[in-house]
């Protein structure tokens, strides 16, 4: 099963796609993770996206693109695919369907997350991760159950994006408005388009994912 979790900034895909792997042994696929370690190693890819990043615009469709088809080139996408944070622009969900195609694969739903706009700022001015296993934690919503310890890994290192601030939360937020949403309508007239309410707490939204790819 091949699955797009499609919402804003802090809606919560990255969240769910964690719970999936761990849960159903998909795989998560997220170009955000994915040039953020490039960014980090420092290589050309890494080096062209770090301002844009910082900035909170998009990296070009052909990188992004050129990731996920080496990503779906390996063996622990078998089981199935979440993509978070791609596609996000309708480029790119032509590049998606072309990628799935060369390799016998196929879209088998796209879940919506819907979210108050009002909520994102918080949610994602208030996110940290583990520094260790990338664990994801919020101020408010989801601290450690030992403050200063991550719940997975014991780790006392935590992290913050340097995007997770107000002025750059906005710059996304047009993006997606923008770029990212158009994308919507093109997958509802395949009928692919399942919507959950982001708004419900994480382990809620989660049930309603499960009743999605279970088929109830
Ligand atoms: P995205 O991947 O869509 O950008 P994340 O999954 O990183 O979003 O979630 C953004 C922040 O909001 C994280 O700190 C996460 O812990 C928190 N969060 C995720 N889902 C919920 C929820 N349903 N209710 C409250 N907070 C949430
Ligand atoms: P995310 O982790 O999904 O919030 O993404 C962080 C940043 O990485 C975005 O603001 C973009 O600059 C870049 N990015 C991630 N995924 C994509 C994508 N599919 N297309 C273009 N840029 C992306």
């Amino acid at each position: 099963m091949n699955i797009i979790l499609l919402g804003p900034p802090g809606a919560g895909k990255g969240t769910q796609a964690s719970r999936l792997e761990a849960e159903r042994g998909m795989a998560q696929l997220s170009t955000g993770d994915m040039l953020r370690a490039a960014v980090k190693a420092g290589t050309p890819t890494g080096i062209k996206a770090k301002a844009v990043m910082d900035a909170g615009e998009l990296v070009s469709d052909d990188i992004v693109s050129g990731i996920i088809g080496e990503r779906l080139d390996m063996a622990d996408t078998a089981k199935g695919a979440i993509f978070d944070g791609y596609p996000r622009t309708a480029a790119q969900a032509e590049l998606l369907d072309a990628l799935l195609a060369e390799r016998g694969r196929k879209l088998d739903y796209v879940i919506e997350l819907v979210v108050d706009e009002d909520a994102l700022v918080e949610r994602i001015t208030g996110r940290f991760t583990c520094a260790n296993c990338g664990t994801g934690y919020h101020d408010k919503f989801k601290l450690p159950k030992v403050e200063g310890t991550c719940d997975v890994c014991g780790s006392h290192d935590f992290k913050r994006r340097p995007d997770d601030n107000e002025e750059t939360v906005r710059t996304r937020m047009a993006e997606y408005r923008a770029k990212t949403a158009p994308i919507l309508p093109l997958y509802e007239a395949r009928g692919l388009v399942r919507r959950v309410d982001g708004m419900a707490d994480m382990d809620e939204v989660g049930a309603q994912i499960a009743a999605i790819l279970d088929g109830q």
